[in-house]
């Protein structure tokens, strides 16, 4: 049955999760016929904000297919407009109960603003974006005294669940009323596991700045 409640979703991801990291993935949902009978129309339990290295693939580390996640990503989770508008048409449209910002270890965009800060410089071309929007999550670490890139990951998962309801009224109206809850999950590239690093319950009344 498909997960109504962020509750049932956050759940079903982790059952998935859970299957995939022993070995014993149950690939639900990809066959022809299922195919075919989600061609009418999507009914998505959750949407996953994600890097998009290329070992992160939302489907496979949470075993679901077809029809099941409404997938957006960008390197580093960065949350542009057009990742808010995705979201926005994901809990309102398809009235999504669930919203992930998955994030792992070793994720090349925050190493590459770590570079960046260091050294002074940002990357040529729209890379320099990217580098940009991880920044704040940096120097937030610092000010934590956390130096170490997966320390610096985890912060920068929780910041992207903030900046997602600071910056989008529309989901923390969600959240508020309890129609809608966003969690951070950072995954481990060896291990393949996901761990929850930041949670914002359905229902949590919130601010929103921008
Ligand atoms: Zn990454």
């Amino acid at each position: 049955m498909t997960p109504t409640t962020p509750e049932q979703a956050l759940a079903e991801l982790y059952a998935g999760n859970r299957r995939f990291v022993t070995g014993v993935p149950r690939h639900p949902n990809q066959d022809a016929g299922h195919r075919a009978a989600v061609a009418d129309g999507q009914h998505p339990f959750a949407v996953i904000v994600g890097c998009s290295d290329s070992r992160l693939a939302a489907e496979i580390i949470f075993d679901r297919g077809l029809g099941d996640v409404f997938v957006v990503r960008t390197a580093g989770h960065t949350v542009g407009p057009e990742v808010l508008g995705s979201v926005e048409y994901a809990v309102t449209v398809l009235g999504v109960p669930l919203v992930v910002v998955l994030g792992h270890d070793s994720c090349g965009a925050v190493q590459a603003a770590r570079e960046a800060v260091a050294t002074g410089t940002s990357p040529a071309g729209h890379l320099g974006a990217v580098v940009e929007a991880v920044v704040p999550s940096l120097r937030r670490a610092a000010r934590q005294g956390i130096e170490d890139v997966d320390g610096i990951v985890d912060i920068h998962i929780a910041q992207t669940v903030e900046a997602l309801l600071a910056r989008s009224a529309v989901l923390a109206d969600l959240v508020a009323v309890g129609r809608c809850g966003v969690v951070g999950m950072s995954y481990r590239l060896s291990a393949g596991e996901v761990r929850t690093v930041a949670e914002v319950p359905a229902g949590t009344p919130t601010t929103t700045v921008v």
